[in-house]
């Protein structure tokens, strides 16, 4: 069944499920982003540090599929905070996909203690959507102190929030934090790479409905509405992740995977990372 949408703080619409393409090598781009869109995925996670764009431009070109009908995210790569450096940065996404507009452009990583604030790369932002280029601006990997920073400083809003969420690291006080401010939460590593998955808990809800743990720890996230882009080589795994709107959690099995939280990561903590290529 369908894939449903989520409106923006600016009106925009964002498929609650897409495909994630961190750590697909950028020959293998290409294919494996054509395979999940026969499989049905609309919306498309990359990043300038993933080095596949061209790969995911590619795809989205090869389809047939009407530019409109796909959803791209990018993300501005760490050495390019600075005003100036931002706007390259955007340029050369765009120039990589092939494309005339992003739907959604991130903040990667606020990066605290660099010489550039992240408060100058938002407005160098805010450049590129009054330019029209992008469809929405958001933030990746920041904690209310820096949201904070930019509702004080800044014009704009951003559309999203996208940090790692997962039930061994729930998130539940940024992801109502976000709320409160009309951010909506996406949830990077969304099945903790793997890592969640033999959880025996997990496994008991998933052999009661008759569903994978992979798509019960999906169907969690999408019932407590973040989006969600899970990342695959396998045509069967894309197919598996993409069936999740034929059943439903209880409010039981809801709490029982929130309640897995043991705040722990597989990523970087993003008050401390600070690593810029
Ligand atoms: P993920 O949680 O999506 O896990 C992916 C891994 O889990 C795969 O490599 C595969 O080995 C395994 N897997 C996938 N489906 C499976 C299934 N059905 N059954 C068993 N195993 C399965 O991890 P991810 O790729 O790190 O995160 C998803 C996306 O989030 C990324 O591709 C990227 O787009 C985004 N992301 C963003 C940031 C950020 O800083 N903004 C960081 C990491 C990831």
């Amino acid at each position: 069944s369908a894939v449903p949408s989520i409106a923006l703080n600016n009106g925009v619409e964002i498929p609650q499920l897409g495909f994630g393409v961190y750590q697909v090598p950028p020959e293998k781009t290409a294919d494996a982003v054509a395979t999940a869109l026969e499989v049905g995925y609309r919306h498309i996670d990359t990043a300038e540090m993933y080095g596949n764009e061209k790969g995911v431009g590619e795809a989205v070109a090869r389809s047939g599929i009407a530019r409109d009908q796909i959803f791209v995210t990018s993300k501005l790569n760490n050495g390019f905070h600075r005003r100036d450096d931002a706007l390259r940065a955007f340029d050369q996404s765009l120039a990589d996909l092939g494309f005339d507009y992003l739907d959604l452009f991130l903040i990667h990583w606020p990066l605290p203690g660099i010489d550039v604030d992240f408060v100058e790369t938002w407005k160098a932002f805010e450049e590129i959507y009054a330019s029209g280029r992008v469809k929405a601006i958001g933030v990746s990997n920041f904690t209310p102190h820096h949201l904070g920073r930019l509702f004080a400083e800044t014009e704009i809003k951003p559309a999203v929030n996208q940090i790692e969420v997962h039930p061994y690291l729930a998130q539940d006080d940024v992801r109502a934090f976000d709320a409160e401010h009309q951010i909506v939460t996406e949830a990077w590593s969304p099945i903790a790479q793997g890592k969640v998955l033999d959880d025996p808990a997990i496994v008991a809800i998933a052999e009661r409905l008759g569903r994978t743990p992979a798509q019960v720890v999906l169907r969690w996230h999408i019932e407590r509405g973040d989006v969600v882009f899970p990342k695959s080589s396998s045509r069967e795994r894309m197919a598996e992740n993409f069936a999740l709107f034929d059943f439903e959690l209880e409010t039981g099995d809801l709490a029982t995977l929130t309640g897995l939280d043991r705040a722990e990561r597989t990523g970087p903590d993003p008050d401390t990372f600070n690593y810029v290529p």
